[in-house]
């Protein structure tokens, strides 16, 4: 049946071309949300093969993490900031779960995923979850899960309250703000394991921090983190 559906895609791709998203070239059969020379060139961090990389730095004295790694750099008008701007905004579920999966192989092919048992994903806040009608962090999550096969689980780390916009606070403020905001539903389910907490970019790192804390309560756990993009410079 498959090249039936080949034949339809092609047929419906006469009317609605798929486009790249970062460059509009036509895609070809094979090619998701971007082309392969954008897919290609895109800037990668490789920090999951740097031990003490930046983003694990990042978290000394503030809560214990096993390793850390970022997909790319989130700087104004990089190509990874656009892609989740619209997979955030503009109903890109896709975005998401491919890159998710393209991250997955780079991992799982570095060791990075050798021990981790549960991919979690950062949960948005429910009246936030509903405007948008998806976490782009599950869908991240649930691409990092399909590529290297360690299951994924988006009931286990819940939010608890609704925070207001982080962006025009300090360091301080923010930690504050976040600080007690996402509990564990189940712990029996994630003690003695190793989990990874996802989501789509790390900025100050306090909403992560606050996941790695709320995690760690359980005890007998260890946690690595992951994200699509991490900021050049973390403001701490
Ligand atoms: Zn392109």
């Amino acid at each position: 049946m498959s090249h039936i559906k080949d034949i339809g895609d092609d047929f419906l791709s006469l009317f609605l071309p798929r486009l790249c998203l970062a460059c509009r070239a036509h895609l070809v059969r094979g090619e998701e949300v971007l082309c392969m020379e954008c897919l290609l060139s895109m800037a990668r961090t490789d920090f999951h093969l740097k031990r003490d990389n930046m983003l694990e730095q990042a978290f000394w004295g503030r809560c214990r993490i096993e390793r850390a790694a970022a997909f790319s750099i989130y700087n104004r008008g990089s190509r990874i900031r656009r892609l989740i701007h619209s997979l955030k905004y503009d109903g890109r579920k896709d975005i998401g779960v491919m890159l998710g999966q393209m991250y997955g192989y780079t991992l799982a092919g570095s060791g990075f995923m050798d021990d981790i048992d549960i991919i979690v994903p950062v949960p948005l806040s429910s009246g936030r979850q509903r405007e948008r009608g998806y976490n782009q962090s599950a869908l991240i999550a649930e691409g990092l899960s399909a590529s290297t096969r360690v299951p994924f689980r988006n009931d286990i780390l819940i939010r608890t309250g609704r925070s207001e916009s982080q962006t025009r606070r300090g360091r301080y403020e923010r930690w504050e703000n976040v600080e007690g905001l996402f509990a564990v539903r189940d712990p029996s389910a994630i003690r003695g394991k190793h989990i990874l907490i996802a989501d789509d970019v790390i900025t100050t790192g306090s909403t992560m921090e606050a996941c790695v804390d709320a995690v760690s309560q359980t005890g007998d756990i260890k946690v690595s983190v992951v994200a699509l993009a991490t900021a050049q410079k973390l403001t701490l």
